[in-house]
């Protein structure tokens, strides 16, 4: 993968390469062979464990992020290594493995990357696969979810799935990611438009879906806004 292609914008260009390396590390010969952010952990010091392993949380806390929480959190490192160096990961279980792929990979590449952070690293990923976090700097969220796409979801793989007429769901499970990584990569590399030539129907009823939830979460905002104006009335 010495002259694959790189995506048109400087940054984006600048991710892949660090993409790049972090595939060729993990022994990836081909853009379009799938990474698996397991098999990489432990390269980056990380010890993933399951959710129902840790001990000490109380059962009201375990019911928030398991219950109504649970869509606020996908994932959090203990970036205090453990006495054997390690660091330790937790997934949020309620999550499905394609989304697990995206959050462990952001933290594979904020080691990977020498991101430094102190404390405990909560990051939540809205449906646009943005990252909502907290003890790193923002340029380094930035990097770390921008290249761990890169190298999940590969610009050149990218682009010839969709010169054959692959579709975002076909390109996803090729992956082992979810539809929203793969259509967040193809818009933030440029290539949605040309998506959209090829399968204008997809992409119609994809933005219908976007601002039906627009709508939904604005009418959402009013309803507590007018529930704020009701309470400071009585
Ligand atoms: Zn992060």
């Amino acid at each position: 993968m010495s002259k694959a292609l790189l995506p048109p914008t400087a940054k984006g260009r600048k991710y892949e390469q660090e993409a790049r390396k972090i595939r060729s590390f993990a022994g990836l010969k081909r853009e379009d062979d799938p990474l698996d952010p397991f098999a990489l952990a432990p390269y980056a010091g990380l010890l993933v464990v399951d959710f129902n392993q840790i001990e000490g949380l109380s059962e009201q806390a375990r019911a928030h992020l398991l219950g109504d929480g649970a869509k606020d959190w996908s994932g959090g490192t203990f970036t205090r290594p453990l006495p054997n160096g390690r660091q330790l990961v937790i997934l949020n279980p309620k999550h499905g493995h394609q989304r697990h792929h995206a959050t462990l990979m952001e933290e594979v590449c904020h080691v990977f990357l020498g991101h430094k952070a102190n404390k405990l690293e909560i990051t939540k990923t809205n449906d646009q696969g943005k990252i909502v976090a907290r003890d790193y700097d923002d340029s380094d969220e930035e990097e770390a979810y921008a290249v761990g796409a890169a190298a999940l979801v590969p610009y050149a793989a990218l682009h010839r799935f969709i010169a054959i007429g692959k579709t975002t769901f076909q390109i996803a499970q090729h992956f082992g990611v979810s539809r929203q990584l793969v259509i967040f990569r193809m818009q933030i590399s440029m290539l949605w438009p040309e998506y959209k030539k090829r399968h204008p129907v997809e992409v119609e009823q994809y933005n219908l879906a976007k601002s039906r939830e627009a709508a939904r979460s604005f009418e959402k905002l009013n309803d507590s806004a007018d529930d704020v104006g009701k309470a400071t009335k009585a």
